[in-house]
């Protein structure tokens, strides 16, 4: 290429000009006074800049891509690891802000550098170092691939690009105005690439018009680069706004570390971590106790194939994964890796690179939904008296006297405002505080009481005392004490007593052998002394059709009977009913249903529901302790399958205080 990229935007202009004659301009005012001619090199990449950078968060997103891109690709000869940043120091990528970005982005590198002879071809449209063919285009390993990002940014800016490659004594520098490249030479400096972009938008006033305040702006670089940083733990990010550090990552590698920066300390220790397999898929991630939830949907980040990505359904599938434990409004905190290989997804299907297509989307949101609420069940801490309301769906947060108020609100986490998601639902911003205040609390008053902000942000831990054996697995070895109101098994357990509902227990007790008894040979059954016709409504004899064999698998015994009835021989032996017509034709009914959660057979669930203790049941201390040892057996036992909790902990330690003990 020998073109510099002046001659490339004149060479059109020049054209376009020449071929202007008196008669043409005649022609033109015939035509309504508009001519048909092929825009300025300029002008046309303006308006494709349009379609990748339209604020500049979008600029700081390409920036740091490329960024990324250049740190993992490191050559191997030489220093190692971070490169510039010294061997055995993480790589770098520093980012600097002013004036909401439009004063000021910079960004700097730690990175392989861009070779002297190359750093304008690197401004010019299509010029990328990352793919060759369009064969590239589908297995694409690099977060850049477009070529497009720099030429875009150049021209909507004035730019000084510097960066110096491994064995070159001196780095390369390239001022840009608009596009046109300006003084350049060579200079020391230290290895990678630093990019300094100034009056982003000045030449495209309408662009301006649109963006945001400047904090607004702020808050979606904030959050911008605490998402990367969740991607790639293993490169220390730093953002400094208006000469403030707002966010350092440290580097270490391990995502847990990222999140408890991203999100706040108060989570520290608080997030769950799940990996597993379906398919060709891996998922894996951390989400956050269900206890702790914030009111935007900001607090989940999905990456694929560690590309932070924008999904619907995605979002969706962890946020049912939740359910019950999710009070109504309030939304998780997740970080979902998905790792696909790359035949099974399309990324080129936006300009900006965040919506991404799958080949299989219903078989992933499964596995989403499945790998969240298996992890949720197994981990999440037991509800303690009081605030098992909040987790069925009551009010969120009440004044809380079960909450130990001792720890100081939480530092607000510098990720205020997210990407605007989904615009139709997010509260409006109210951009006048730095860090940026999350959508409630912007629409609250400022100056609330510590204990009523921490309420309203990041959520207050359910049990900051819980112990964390109680945290493990199992449910402890509990000492029955007695029933209280025929309902709750009250028993003592490690640090507290115990309340457990006595049918919600039971139900997943019937449910878990209910499942593996048809995984084996069915459910057992038990013979009617006479069999009984039972009479189906149209629709039940509709899903018998397709439904009887799963009815077999349940133990009912059955044969058609004639027009619209069927014979009933014998019904599953756990089964507490004395009606058993009207329980067939429930479960029948049942069949038809959507899983009401992740996994969770209905038919199953509800012969369960059937075959269980009620509240009311007057149980003896033998049928106690059969119970609690029978829970005690199981791995999945917080929720019963419809959701409801099964064992509620009043602390001991919070007794103690409540008795001015401690
Ligand atoms: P893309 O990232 O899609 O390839 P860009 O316009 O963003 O396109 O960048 C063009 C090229 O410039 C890249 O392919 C890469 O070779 C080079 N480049 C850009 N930024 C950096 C950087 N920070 N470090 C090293 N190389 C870079
Ligand atoms: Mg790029």
């Amino acid at each position: 290429m020998s073109e510099t990229p002046e001659e490339l935007a004149l060479a059109p202009a020049v054209s376009a000009g020449a071929s202007r004659s008196p008669s043409s301009d005649r022609a033109a005012e015939q035509n309504g006074g508009r001519r048909i001619q092929v825009l300025s090199a300029e002008v046309a990449q303006q308006i494709a800049a349009g379609e990748v950078v339209t604020r500049p968060a979008d600029a700081v997103k390409e920036l740091i891509e490329n960024s990324i891109d250049a740190c993992l690709t490191l050559p191997d000869s030489g220093l190692t690891d971070g490169q510039a940043g010294g061997v055995g120091l993480p790589p770098r990528v520093d980012v600097e802000i002013r004036g909401g970005g439009l004063g000021l982005i910079r960004v700097i590198d730690t990175g392989r550098g861009i070779p002297a002879d190359q750093l304008a071809l690197a401004f010019e449209r299509h010029a990328t170092s990352k793919i060759r063919s369009t064969a590239d285009l589908f297995a694409i390993h690099s977060l850049g691939f477009r070529g497009e990002a720099l030429a875009s940014i150049a021209s909507v800016s004035r730019i000084v690009a510097y960066s110096r490659t491994l064995g070159a004594d001196l780095g390369e520098l390239l001022e840009l105005d608009a596009g046109k490249a300006g003084e350049r030479g060579q200079r020391a400096g230290p290895l990678g690439t630093s990019l300094t972009i100034r009056n982003l938008f000045q030449n495209v006033p309408a662009r301006l018009r649109f963006l945001r305040t400047s904090t607004g702006e702020a808050g979606q670089v904030v959050h911008l680069i605490s998402q990367y940083a969740l991607a790639y733990p293993e490169i220390r990010f730093t953002l400094l706004n208006e000469g403030r550090l707002v966010f350092q990552s440290p580097g270490s590698g391990k995502v847990e570390d990222v999140l408890v920066k991203a999100h706040g300390a108060s989570l520290a220790g608080r997030f769950l971590p799940f990996d597993s397999v379906a398919g060709h898929v891996r998922v894996w991630g951390f989400v956050a106790e269900p206890g702790m939830h914030r009111g935007t949907r900001t607090g989940v980040s999905i990456f694929v194939n560690r590309r932070l990505i924008q999904s619907r359904p995605l979002f969706y599938a962890i946020e049912e994964a939740y359910q019950p434990e999710l009070p109504t409004g309030r939304h998780p905190i997740a970080a979902l890796f998905l790792e696909i290989p790359a035949s099974e997804i399309d990324v080129n299907v936006h300009p900006t690179k965040a919506e991404i297509r799958f080949v299989d989307e219903r078989a992933i949101y499964s596995a989403v939904r499945r790998a969240v609420r298996e992890t949720i069940l197994r981990s999440a801490p037991l509800p303690t008296v009081g605030t098992a309301l909040a987790a069925v769906g009551g009010p969120a947060w009440s004044a809380d006297p079960m909450t130990d108020v001792s720890e100081p609100p939480t530092a607000a986490a510098p990720v205020g405002l997210g990407r605007d998601v989904w615009a139709d639902d997010r509260p409006p911003s109210s951009g006048s505080s730095w860090p940026p205040a999350t959508g409630e609390e912007a629409a609250g008053d400022s100056s609330a009481a510590p204990a009523e902000s921490a309420g309203s942000g990041e959520s207050r831990p359910v049990d900051p005392l819980a112990p964390a054996a109680i945290r493990a697995a199992g449910l402890p070895i509990l000492h029955p004490l007695g029933q209280v109101r025929r309902t709750y098994i009250v028993a003592e357990g490690p640090d507290g007593v115990y309340f457990v509902d006595q049918h919600t227990a039971h139900e997943r007790i019937r449910y878990e052998e209910v499942r593996t008894q048809k995984a084996a040979s069915g459910v057992a059954s038990q013979g009617l002394l006479s069999p009984i016709v039972v009479e189906l409504t149209p629709r039940q004899w509709e899903l018998l059709g397709e439904g009887a064999p799963k009815l077999r698998e349940l133990g009912f015994d059955i044969e058609p009977f004639g027009e619209r009835s069927c014979l009933l021989r014998a019904v599953p032996a756990m089964l507490r009913s004395d009606d058993p017509a009207r329980e067939l034709g429930e479960m029948i009914d049942a069949l038809a249903q959507e899983e009401p959660a992740a996994g969770i057979d209905p038919a199953a669930a509800l012969l369960a529901c059937h075959s269980a203790v009620r509240a009311g049941d007057a149980l003896t201390p033998v049928e106690i302790r059969e119970l609690l040892g029978r829970l005690e057996g199981l791995d999945v036992w917080r929720y019963c399958p419809h959701g409801r909790p099964i064992v509620i902990r009043l602390d001991a330690a919070q007794l103690a205080r409540d008795f001015k003990r401690i």
